[in-house]
């Protein structure tokens, strides 16, 4: 048995990368128990304190989907996920990246987008919309790559801008400007490159004008709310539930009496960078329950507590093995006894569709905007 090297040059450069937070962990497990994707956390916080490279860095770390589910579990209130983000920076500077994700990162740096297409067809999801594209506006709609470029995604997107039409919304899309936001890129650990995309997004921000920012995704969301202040300043960013439950608030959405008639049940799952990251639970609850004939109703697991996905922190190039928490999550709705599982992020959409399909459930996912798209009628809602 070779006997493990103590590096402890190591350990304080992970801690450097993680807010030094590594320290405080003493070792409970409760971290490595409540992770849905079997992440051996306590190990590789163990490694990471005492300098076992071999405990750190290992396939594992991949698998994260940077949910945050262990921080809110860990007694220490350990930043979990920055050490991991750290972790991940020294392992791709080693070249050690799982080749999907490295793909990825290619494509970025080719395409501007993580997810498969060109650059050149990146706008045709708007084609035939009313969509004003790369004009001054008051608000700029930025879709990042997955609602860019899937067809099944690209549907959220084009339920905002009827939203938005409908409502009388000035706001305007980058088309084939606009590049990925590059969430995958801070995942990987490329920070240099991150830095030269932030700077270009924020310089085609500056092009529109705009008093805000709402994105589609969480993901994009959270990159630039937490990470682009770093290299330079953007105006105000909202998801888009954030930005219609303000509308509600004003009276400037009034969504019509859903399909399905009186008490059609409907769960909502909070996508982790919408909930534990940005604290917002309640706008889409909110969105939700002003639709006449919905009943909302909560899965055990909700707000703080959610199950994962899986398909943050890169998960949706990743391949994972066993069962997929997408799967337990889409149990748990059904369990709910929902008709429509909702949702407000496109990972979560595609990764329940595929769980929907898996445990041979007929429940409905719709992302809230595709719910509220259909019931908005002309002139203010
Ligand atoms: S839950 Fe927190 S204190 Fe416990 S092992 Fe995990 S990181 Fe350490
Ligand atoms: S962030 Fe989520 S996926 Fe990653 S280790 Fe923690 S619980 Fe597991």
């Amino acid at each position: 048995m070779t006997a493990q090297v103590v590096d402890l040059e190591f350990s304080r450069a992970v801690a450097g990368g993680a807010n030094g937070n590594i320290f405080s962990c003493y070792q409970c497990g409760t971290c490595t128990a409540v992770c849905p994707l079997n992440v051996p956390v306590r190990s590789i916080m163990r490694g990471a304190q005492v300098g076992i490279r071999e405990l750190a860095v290992s396939e594992a770390l991949w698998q994260c989907a940077t949910c945050r589910q262990c921080e809110v579990a860990c007694p220490r209130g350990i930043g979990i996920t920055d050490v991991i983000h750290s972790l991940r920076g020294i392992s791709y500077g080693e070249r050690k990246v799982p080749a999907k994700l490295e793909s990825a990162l290619w494509r970025v740096y080719e395409e501007g987008t993580a997810w498969e297409g060109k650059k050149s067809e990146r706008g045709r999801w708007a084609e035939g919309l009313n969509v004003k594209v790369g004009k001054p506006a008051k608000h700029l709609l930025y879709l990042d790559d997955a609602a860019s470029f899937d067809p099944r995604l690209q549907r959220i997107a084009q339920s905002l801008v009827r939203i938005f039409n409908a409502t009388g919304v000035d706001f305007a899309v980058l088309g084939d400007k606009e590049k990925s936001s590059g969430d995958e890129v801070y995942q990987i650990g490329e920070e240099g490159f991150l830095e030269e995309l932030a700077t270009s997004n924020i310089e085609s921000f500056k092009g529109i004008g705009a008093e805000d920012i709402i994105t589609v995704s969480p993901h994009s969301n959270g990159v630039f709310r937490d990470v682009y202040p770093r290299y330079g300043s953007l105006p105000p960013v909202f998801h888009y539930t954030e930005f219609l439950s303000g509308m509600l608030d004003h009276g400037l959405l009034k969504p019509k009496k859903a399909n399905g008639g009186d008490g059609l049940a409907v769960t909502y799952h909070d996508p982790c960078y919408l909930g534990r990251y940005g604290g917002v639970y309640e706008e889409p609850r909110k969105l939700l329950e002003s639709i006449p004939g919905v009943k909302l109703s909560e899965m055990d697991d909700n707000r703080s507590n959610a199950l994962c996905c899986g398909g943050g922190g890169g998960g949706m190039y990743v391949e994972s093995e066993g069962a997929r928490p997408s799967h337990m999550r889409v149990s748990q709705a059904v369990e709910s006894g929902a008709a429509v599982m909702a949702t407000a992020c496109p990972f979560c959409v595609l990764n329940f569709e595929d769980g929907a399909k898996t445990v041979g459930s007929s429940i409905k996912v719709r992302d809230i905007a595709e719910i509220v798209a259909g019931l908005v009628g002309n002139g203010g809602g």
